[in-house]
């Protein structure tokens, strides 16, 4: 083969697509019956305008670059959408220095559209939230991922990419010639050799990494889930828009996301574990409701349900800040033709065509 990509989210399929439009044979392969089964399909769909992450970051820049991409790429293809904007609240005085250095990282990252608002205005736009500061910003929005990821996986195979699943990636190995050949499990087991090799194994692109002999492990990183649950509204949001706390640690605090159907959803938490189980406990659910209320206080008694979870893929424990995307190729680890992608946690979804558009380069 000429390019094989582990994994068909939102990741892999943005850089199948960006490799074929680039003239390269393509295969994808995913290791489950259907693609975007795992963090691309467990997540707020929320086009993120790239507020939070540190200036010069990776995360920054991919976000920034990657919004402006999705939006329209979403226009071109019909992929439903909203820039439906959202409002940052402090709900005391005390989180009201957070507020201001969240601003202040905005503008840093060149988005500059982000401002304070007084109480009195986002009551206005937001009559049922309580807060002590605010801020909007115009250019975050929401997304069908879904169908993103469908349109994406179109543009791919319509430049003759082509997608195998049930094809789990077990073992490889780096030839003598130079490729990497891959084995791949299932029903019909193979063995596939390719001159590039792209690795977007999301939660276990670090297993899938250390199981290619002569790739050196210690350029593996660590592996932890930091699972986020959801709890779903029960009857109409009174929201028009998206409202987020300021951010707690490991996540970006409860906040309310809304599909394009008006539905609403509050989450993700944090809760780390050791193993991938989407289950949501219900025993949660007395945290939520604190949470919301912190922001919402007519959330009524018994209007919450388990909705779902997702994980995100953290290379850094509990306790330590949050890593940065990686993007490792050969001139990291020394293996020609392999490029990993590690810790692709948000804003993953928005950035995932600027992403690609890295990976190319280094391809
Ligand atoms: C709770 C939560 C909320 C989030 N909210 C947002 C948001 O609002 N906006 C945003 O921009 N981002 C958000 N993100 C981040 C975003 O969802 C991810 O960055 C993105 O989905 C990652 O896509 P991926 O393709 O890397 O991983 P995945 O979607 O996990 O895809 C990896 C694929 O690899 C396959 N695979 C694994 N091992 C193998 C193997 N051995 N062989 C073959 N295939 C294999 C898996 O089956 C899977 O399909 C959120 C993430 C979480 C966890």
């Amino acid at each position: 083969m000429d390019a094989i990509v582990i994994g068909a989210g939102v990741v892999g399929l943005a850089v199948a697509r960006a490799l074929a439009l680039g003239g390269r044979e393509v295969v994808v392969l995913e290791a489950e019956d259907t693609i975007g089964s795992h963090t691309s399909s467990r997540n707020s769909e929320v086009i993120h305008a790239g507020i939070y992450y540190p200036r010069g970051s990776l995360k920054a820049r991919l976000c920034v670059e990657g919004r402006e991409r999705l939006y329209r790429y979403c226009a071109e293809h019909g992929v439903p959408h909203a820039r439906c904007g959202k409002l940052i609240v402090a709900a005391d005085a005390a989180q009201k220095a957070e507020l201001e250095a969240i601003h202040a990282r905005a503008h840093a990252n060149g988005v500059s559209d982000v401002v304070r608002i007084a109480v009195a205005q986002a009551l206005s736009m937001e009559p049922e939230i309580a807060c002590a500061a605010a801020l909007h910003s115009p250019s975050t929005g929401i997304i069908d991922s879904h169908a993103f990821m469908l349109a994406l996986l179109g543009d791919a195979e319509a430049r003759g990419a082509m997608l195998a699943l049930r094809s789990p990636v077990q073992r490889g190995h780096v030839c003598d010639d130079g490729r990497i050949e891959l084995e791949v499990g299932g029903a019909d087991p193979m063995r596939l050799a390719a001159r590039t090799v792209v690795n977007c194994a999301g939660l276990v692109a670090p297993r899938v990494a250390r199981a290619i002999e002569g790739f050196p492990s210690a350029k593996v990183p660590g592996m932890w889930f930091a699972k986020g649950n959801y709890y779903a509204l029960t009857g109409r949001a009174p929201f028009k828009r998206l409202v987020y706390p300021v951010p707690e640690p490991g996540g970006l605090g409860v906040h309310v996301t809304l599909d394009l159907a008006g539905q609403a959803r509050f989450g993700p938490d944090v809760e780390w574990i050791d193993a991938i189980d989407y289950s949501v406990d219900p025993r949660r659910a007395e945290r939520f409701y604190a949470a919301v209320r912190r922001y919402w206080p007519g959330l009524r008694d018994g209007a919450l349900i388990p909705g779902y979870a997702g994980i995100r893929p953290k290379i850094t424990p509990p306790g330590e800040p949050a890593a940065d995307f990686v993007i490792q190729g050969a001139r990291e680890h020394g293996v020609a033709g392999l490029v990993n992608l590690f810790a692709i946690e948000s804003p993953g979804l928005t950035a995932s065509l600027a992403l690609a558009e890295e990976v190319v380069r280094m391809a």
